[in-house]
């Protein structure tokens, strides 16, 4: 994996803009897809800043008229995109009774139907190439039960579904489909669920050591995931490294899961 293009969504921050970063630094060029295009066109400036190949597109993920200009944009830009990473993500917390009904369709436009269409328009042309690999940043909580994240822990187990469904489609033309699984990593994400906003560190404690009411083990490691921890673990299996790996989902949460 030293060239070729990779598309990657949520890139204006986060986790989606270490990736750009990990993957651009290996040698790839590198399509920076975010909704937000101002921050974008931030991080892109500074990723350009340290020397690496990264080009903004601004694109709504839960727009499918708008992925299927993109993808077309970026593959007349830049040339055949050979890895996607699906990082685009949103967080909406409440307990389930009492989430509305846009809180739940706001979640499940990105987190599944944004990378339904994104996966959808890239994988096709995938498919005619018979080559390419794809990796969906989907979430620990997609397979363990988190108080005040029904609506999120769902599109997330929708997601990693899917991804695996369309891995097993298109297996037989060499492409790979991979979920990365992340636990709570030092994003705006997660400070975002820090009532004091991280002021305090309480938040953070919360995370590391556990909350019983919540039903919260904790990280047995006993440290937040940095952005680049997740990264790495998506390039790896986007990379010749990972060529017999498909339909596997990653868990990268210093063990809150418990290994599940
Ligand atoms: P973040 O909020 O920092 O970044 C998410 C990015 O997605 C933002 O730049 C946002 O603008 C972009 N985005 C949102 N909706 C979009 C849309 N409709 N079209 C295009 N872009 C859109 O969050 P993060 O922590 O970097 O999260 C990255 C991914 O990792 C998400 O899918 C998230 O669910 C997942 N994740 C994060 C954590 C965590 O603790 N931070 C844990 C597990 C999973």
């Amino acid at each position: 994996m030293d060239s070729g293009i990779a598309l990657v969504t949520g890139a204006a921050g986060g986790i989606g803009e270490e990736v750009v970063r990990t993957l651009a630094e290996r040698g790839l060029t590198v399509a920076a897809v975010d909704r937000h295009a101002e921050v974008l066109g931030e991080t892109v400036a500074k990723l350009r800043a340290e020397g690496l190949s990264v080009q903004a597109f601004a694109c709504d993920v839960t727009v499918s008229a708008q992925v299927d200009s993109l993808v077309d944009t970026v593959e007349r830009v830049l040339g055949p995109v050979q890895y996607l990473v699906n990082a685009a993500g949103v967080l909406r917390v409440g307990q389930a009774v009492s989430l509305s009904d846009d809180d739940w369709a706001a979640t499940f436009a990105v987190n599944a139907t944004g990378v339904f269409f994104v996966s959808r328009a890239v994988v096709a042309r995938m498919v005619d190439r018979r080559s390419g690999a794809v990796v969906t940043v989907a979430s620990n909580a997609a397979g363990t039960p988190r108080t005040g994240m029904a609506a999120y822990a769902a599109s997330k187990a929708a997601t990693a579904m899917f991804t695996k469904c369309l891995g097993l489609e298109v297996a037989r033309y060499g492409i790979r489909c991979n979920v990365v699984a992340p636990g709570s990593t030092a994003t705006p994400m997660l400070t975002s669920l820090w009532t004091d906003g991280g002021a305090d560190g309480s938040g953070e404690r919360g995370s590391i050591d556990g909350i019983a009411d919540e039903f919260r083990v904790g990280i047995p490691l006993g440290k937040l995931a940095r952005p680049r921890d997740v990264a790495q673990a998506v390039a790896f299996l986007l990379s010749d490294h990972a060529s017999h790996i498909t339909l596997h989902d990653l868990t990268v949460d210093g063990g809150a899961a418990l290994g599940v």
